[in-house]
């Protein structure tokens, strides 16, 4: 069988290395770290750093395709490994992915509603994006920023020396704040055919900046899942792109507005391990190994719970829980914050 490589070695990409073994693929992990969590099912490691331009290099050789579990990619290793094998999803998904000011730009040139937005680069900037997009508004970073860290909300004018600062340096984005009533994302796949799968849309808790819970259904009238499913298709066909995709959006009484796009497997598709004949791990192996897309009906109802720290004291009491699945990334050391696990709890199926 093929060998799939992929870049990172964190949770995602031990799901997707599990996946990938069930179709009969072996698969090559690049990721500096040595005890991390797909260190433990890939078939082999590549124990390197992404500079390391050799290492790279005999990655390419030993690999079929290329993916990755994380999208902040260096531009330097993709130059090295681009024309060796085919990286799936390609360079523009990851090129509008890693940077926010570019990632919005993209989404409202292909008519999609965000929040408004200004680039922040001093205090000047700043001045003129409080007058222009106004007040509440979240100053982010550009670049880097995951589980809401690198973020800074600003409620009045006064906040603006302290949201700078936050910013340490780095250039940043100015959004204006968007009044949701709730966060739902969609789960989408694309192959190179151009088949387009999308998963039912799960509604998105997050607790101090990470999310902590995913349900299915989401609240969406049958309207706003059709757009939900619509609006990402746009996305991927617009960006020819190959794999899973996780597209956040915000609801509000004026339509749905997205937030954010993740160029790989995603948090808040967890529960499809539970929900769907096809996973979003599997649904992504498939995509970028040129299989048919999986039939990724829901067949039943399920809240994704993630394991966050010391949530991990719980894993004996939720080993005996009925209609509950538990996944546990097999990470040494518990940190608050850490992601150690999600569980998956159906709470109703189609026979009941
Ligand atoms: P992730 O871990 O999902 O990658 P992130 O660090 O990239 O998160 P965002 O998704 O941009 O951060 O923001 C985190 C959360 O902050 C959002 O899920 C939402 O709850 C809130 N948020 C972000 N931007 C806005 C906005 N413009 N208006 C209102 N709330 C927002
Ligand atoms: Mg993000
Ligand atoms: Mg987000």
């Amino acid at each position: 069988g093929a060998t799939i490589g992929i870049l990172g070695g964190g949770q995602l990409g031990r799901m997707l290395s599990v996946a990938a073994a069930r179709l009969g693929f072996k698969t090559c992990i690049f990721e500096p770290g040595s005890d991390c969590p797909a260190s433990h099912v890939a078939n082999y490691h590549f124990k390197a750093d992404y500079t390391d331009e050799t290492a790279l290099r005999r990655f390419a050789a030993s690999v079929d395709v290329i993916t990755y579990e994380f999208e902040n990619i260096p531009t330097s290793a993709l130059d090295i490994l681009e024309p060796l094998k085919p990286v799936r999803p390609g360079r523009r998904a990851l090129k509008v992915s890693q940077d926010r000011l570019i990632e919005k730009a993209f989404l409202s040139d292909i008519g999609l509603a965000t929040a408004p937005f200004a680039a922040v680069d001093d205090a000047e900037d700043m001045d003129e994006a409080i007058i222009e997009i106004g007040l509440p508004a979240i100053l982010k970073t550009r670049r880097f920023g995951y589980d809401g860290k690198g973020q800074a909300r600003l409620m009045t004018p006064a906040d603006a020396e302290r949201a700078l600062a936050d910013m340490a340096g780095q250039p940043a984005i100015y959004e204006g704040f968007i009044d949701f009533s709730h966060e739902v994302s969609v789960i989408a796949a694309r192959n190179e055919a151009g088949d387009v799968a999308c998963y039912d849309p799960g509604e998105n808790v997050h607790v101090g900046g990470i999310l902590r819970t995913t349900t299915v259904p989401a609240r969406l009238s049958a309207s706003q899942r059709t757009d939900a499913v619509l609006l990402a298709a746009r996305i991927l066909d617009a960006l020819k792109y190959v794999g899973v995709m996780g597209v956040e959006l915000f609801v509000t009484p004026g339509g749905l507005v997205v937030n954010e796009i993740a160029p790989r497997v995603h948090n808040s598709g967890h529960w499809t391990q539970a929900g769907c004949a096809i996973d979003q791990f599997e649904q992504h192996i498939r995509a970028i190994t040129g299989w048919p897309l999986g039939d990724g009906t829901r067949y039943a109802d399920v809240t994704m719970e993630n394991l966050i720290g010391a949530d991990m004291d719980r894993v004996p009491d939720l080993a005996k829980a009925p209609n509950t699945a538990l996944h546990l990334y097999g990470k040494a050391e518990v940190k608050p914050g850490r992601k150690m696990g999600h569980v998956n709890r159906i709470t109703r199926s189609a026979k009941t």
